[in-house]
């Protein structure tokens, strides 16, 4: 893992205008694995002007042109696989196996569904009398978490390159050498210089200016619900674009009908998988009230085997939060019958998967977002129930609903306040909408809908 000490502005690592350093910490032993720099707005401004300076060429780069350097692109992160998964693992601490099966493979995926988008995008159609283009929205600010640190910064990066923006990155502070080995990629794939600049730095300072930059036509942030409605005040008040995918409090509602050990193992696995930091995880389980004592003792024994085989949370604080999330669930009254708050090991920023019991729809634990391996079970009388209480959140992002019958599966999805829903465990899919309803967020990403936040409309009359 090499650590840059510069930032990556207008197609070269420049060095930072402070000399202000970030630590990068390896969530599973604690060390220090690296150092940042962290930047301030004098490199914000920098990196936004660089961006508006490579605008004109790389929006009048004709889609074929720039499909090409996509495709260059997801030709790079397939020849680092190993070491974006090695980066990954080191600094969010997840299993091998699963940073080089998700956190390296599903953005491989995004960068080639957008080369091929691209190439074959109508940026261009007719409307009776009106031509109507669809032209780039212009220097998009990139703010990403941590939790899929690759995947979050491609599903903006890519479609934002596809549409002939230009873009400047703040990845999280957490996780820095992912992003620094993807501006190396960007570099290696030939992208013009100024197209793609990355900033690493804290959020208030440098995200802060960057959402704020007046040179930024579209803030596009995923993260947090606080910072994201921070977000949209500052971009609303500047009139600027902005995209947030935000936080999830998922339902995987189990009907009666449905393969009840399926579903609950698929569901267990759902939710520990990244250690509970998804933000379309299915953290709270539906279970028909006939069915729920069986269910609870088969989410137990799947939850128990994960014991050994998750990850730790990024970091120390986020630990802390999940264990008094978990705290609170036991305070609340819900039924501890696997895991707890205390941490399995001494060292390392890991907590017990963990699954509750008689949770109720009232209780911190069924309305807050934890992100960690936490699951509720919740019990529900009928199919009304069921909905209300699935839809009785802030939130809407994903969900899940099993079934004997397809159409009685969809029938059910139809009535979910959420954007997206797996039936009888359908897998992700890299190029359908992924967003949210509700407080979940605004806009959506991936795939031809994710492109469309990039564009804006012009249209000729004849
Ligand atoms: P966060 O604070 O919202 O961070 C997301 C990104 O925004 C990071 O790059 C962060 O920088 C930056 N940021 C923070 N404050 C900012 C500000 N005032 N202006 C501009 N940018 C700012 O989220 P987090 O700390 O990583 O995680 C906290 C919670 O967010 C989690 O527990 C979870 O509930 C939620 N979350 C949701 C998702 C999702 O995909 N929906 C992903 C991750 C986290 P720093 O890295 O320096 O903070
Ligand atoms: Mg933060």
């Amino acid at each position: 893992m090499q650590a840059h000490d510069g930032m990556y502005i207008d197609g070269a690592w420049r060095p930072a205008a402070g000399g202000d350093t970030i630590e990068v910490v390896n969530p599973v032993d604690e060390q220090v694995i690296g150092r940042v720099p962290a930047g301030s707005a004098e490199d914000v401004d920098t990196a936004v002007r660089a961006a508006r300076a490579a605008l004109p060429g790389w929006a009048a780069t004709p889609p074929a042109a720039r499909a090409a350097r996509l495709g260059a692109l997801r030709d790079v992160l397939v020849a680092r696989k190993d070491e974006i998964a090695e980066t990954v693992t080191a600094e969010l601490g997840s299993p091998l196996a699963f940073s080089q099966a998700v956190h390296a493979g599903v953005p491989i995926a995004v960068a080639g569904s957008y080369a091929e988008l691209a190439a074959t995008h109508a940026f261009e159609e007719r409307i009776g009398n009106s031509t109507v283009h669809h032209e780039p929205v212009g220097v998009v600010g990139a703010i990403t978490p941590w939790n899929y640190p690759l995947h979050q910064i491609v599903a903006k990066v890519a479609p934002a390159l596809a549409a002939g923006c230009t873009v400047v990155l703040k990845p999280a502070e957490d996780t820095p050498l992912t992003a620094q080995l993807f501006a190396e990629a960007v570099h290696e794939a030939g992208v013009p210089a100024g197209v793609f600049n990355l900033v690493t730095g804290l959020g208030p300072v440098a995200g802060q200016a960057l959402a704020e930059h007046e040179g930024v036509d579209l803030v596009s942030f995923t993260g947090s619900t606080a910072v994201g409605r921070h977000i949209g005040a500052t971009a609303g008040g500047a009139v600027k674009r902005v995209a947030l995918e935000l936080g999830g409090k998922s339902a995987n509602v189990i009907l009666p009908s449905a393969d009840l050990a399926k579903a609950v193992a698929v569901g267990v696995a759902n939710v520990m998988s990244n250690s509970g930091q998804t933000c379309s995880a299915w953290t709270r389980m539906l279970v028909h009230r006939d069915q729920y004592d069986e269910a609870v003792d088969l989410a137990a024994s799947a939850a128990a085997k994960y014991g050994d085989r998750i990850g730790p949370v990024v970091n120390a604080k986020q630990q802390a939060r999940v264990r008094s999330y978990i705290e609170k669930g036991v305070a609340e009254g819900a039924r501890l019958v696997t895991g707890g708050p205390e941490s399995p090991y001494e060292r390392g920023y890991f907590v017990s998967p963990t699954v509750f019991a008689d949770v109720t729809s009232d209780m911190t634990i069924a309305q807050e977002e934890i992100f960690g391996p936490v699951l509720s079970l919740i019990r529900y009388e009928d199919q009304e129930d069921a909905l209300r209480i699935a839809n009785g959140t802030v939130y809407g992002l994903a969900g899940a609903v099993w079934a004997g019958d397809e159409a009685e599966a969809v029938a059910f999805a139809r009535r979910l306040e959420t954007g997206q829903v797996d039936i009888n465990g359908g897998r992700f899919n890299p190029r359908a909408p992924f967003g949210g309803y509700k407080q979940s967020g605004v806009g959506r990403e991936l795939g031809p809908h994710g492109l469309g936040e990039y564009l804006q409309t012009k249209s000729l009359q004849f």
